[in-house]
């Protein structure tokens, strides 16, 4: 098995990981990012790269042990592909691909240098595709909202449903009012499918969440596009839309679920 030279970086944080099943970890980095390494009887399915940073590809290889390893992302954005680098090939949505290599802020140089796979295979897969993991499927549905790239998987052996950054226990960070109408059209697509999973398994604010979870998202959502949202104050969330463009989200919370997005309502 390979070990990876490391290049720490100041601002490393730690790793810590735990057993969901004995097939199933959950690898969490820093405060609050979770990605997800899945065994089957042939393959390894490891469900996003964090930033890449530490001894994260050593991690990996020691919990995947002799598996072949299978790589893909949730979506584009850097916190789940940063460390898409250290492998040869990585599984995304095509849309993807044109930033899934875009780091929030400049990376270090040397510590790019040393990733192995600077010019890793992209591989396009869409809604229906199946990773085959040996005794375990892995079904890919394209669900959109979040970002344009969003992929959910749903694990039928664990009966997980991986989602990324789309049905978060703490929010869903929606860029456009119009992604709001995409996120309630996907969330009504996976409660049709709720027989298939017993948790939700997002990557921030905890995981695993019960999918009643999105019976409050459905609602939330259905009010936001009908015109009567269910606002919260937002003095105390951060400035997440800004870079796109400059303005101020609200939040609408119903129950347990709420959703962030630009108020831009039919007029
Ligand atoms: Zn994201």
């Amino acid at each position: 098995m390979d070990t990876y030279k490391i290049i720490p970086l100041p601002d490393d944080e730690n790793y810590r990981h735990w057993k969901l099943f004995d097939d199933t970890y959950v690898i969490h980095y820093g405060e609050a990012l979770d990605i997800f390494l899945l065994l089957g009887t042939k393959k390894a399915l490891l469900i996003d790269t964090a930033f890449g940073r530490g001894e994260f590809p050593n991690l990996v290889n020691r919990l995947k042990g002799d598996l072949e390893l299978m790589v893909v992302n949730t979506h584009g954005h850097f916190d789940h592909t940063g460390g898409n680098m250290w492998f040869p090939k990585v599984y995304m949505h095509k849309n993807a691909m044109a930033y899934a290599n875009v780091p929030f802020e400049p990376l270090d140089e040397a510590w790019l240098a040393n990733m192995p796979y600077p010019d890793y295979e992209m591989i396009s897969i869409d809604d229906g595709y199946v990773f085959d993991l040996g005794d375990r499927n892995v079904e890919v549905l394209w669900t959109p909202a979040h970002s344009d790239s969003s992929l959910t998987f749903l694990d039928h052996k664990r009966r997980l449903l991986f989602c990324g950054d789309e049905f978060d226990a703490g929010q869903a960070n929606l860029n456009t009012f119009e992604s709001v109408g995409a996120f309630l059209k996907n969330c009504k697509r996976l409660q049709k499918r709720e027989a298939e999973y017993d948790f939700i398994m997002p990557n921030h604010n905890g995981c695993p969440i019960s999918k009643e979870y999105l019976t409050d998202f459905i609602t939330a959502a259905q009010h936001v596009v009908e015109g009567v949202p269910d606002l919260v104050p937002t003095h105390d969330l951060p400035g997440f839309m800004h870079p796109i463009c400059g303005k101020n989200g609200v939040r609408a919370q119903v129950g347990n679920s709420c959703i962030n997005y630009l108020p831009e309502a039919p007029r």
